[in-house]
């Protein structure tokens, strides 16, 4: 079944320059990738991301850890990826959510760590599964920064809005 994943390059990724490492890994999985972008995550975005683990005794620090607080860095790579069983693929590679239980020859298991405050320092984040992939999504980008039809569409007509152009 062909699916959508987002995956993205957390700030420890971007800061430690891993994004080649990451990206050839994942390039394993022989998927496609339809969707990329750098990201400055608001904190907004890395709630709604994160909505399902507002209860957690570690959502701050999650939330400051996406949005680059922890590595004085506010930047994310987001990628779009397409293919058979996509997020299973992405998700072996990937490795488990505590670095240090993830297998050494994962993404996690190479390259992430937990802090002294314990947030799990996993260097990237795989959707779980297809709804979350669905949502994450949409939540990250728009439909025209999208290569190919993934989720229905609507036409809307923006108000007028102000935006920056090359001077
Ligand atoms: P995943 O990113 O593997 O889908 P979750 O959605 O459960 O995992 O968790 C979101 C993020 O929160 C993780 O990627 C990790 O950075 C952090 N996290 C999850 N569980 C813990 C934990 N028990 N202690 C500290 N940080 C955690």
């Amino acid at each position: 079944m062909k699916q959508q994943v987002l995956v993205i390059i957390k700030p420890d990724g971007l800061i430690k320059s891993l994004t080649g490492s990451i990206l050839m890994k994942l390039s394993e999985a022989k998927l496609n990738i339809i969707g990329a972008k750098v990201v400055k995550p608001s904190r907004e975005l890395a709630e709604k991301h994160y909505f399902h683990m507002k209860s957690k005794p570690f959502f701050e620090e999650i939330v400051q850890y996406i949005c680059g607080q922890i590595h004085k860095t506010p930047r994310v790579l987001a990628l779009v990826y397409q293919g058979e069983n996509a997020i299973k693929k992405l998700r072996r590679i990937a490795g488990s959510t505590n670095p240090e239980e993830a297998d050494p020859t994962t993404i996690r298991g190479a390259y992430g760590r937990i802090t002294t405050k314990g947030v799990y320092e996993n260097v990237l984040h795989v959707s779980g599964n297809l709804e979350d992939a669905e949502r994450e999504i949409k939540l990250w980008f728009t439909p025209e920064e999208i290569v190919g039809d993934i989720y229905p569409v609507k036409e809307i007509v923006k108000e007028k809005t102000n935006a920056l152009d090359w001077a």
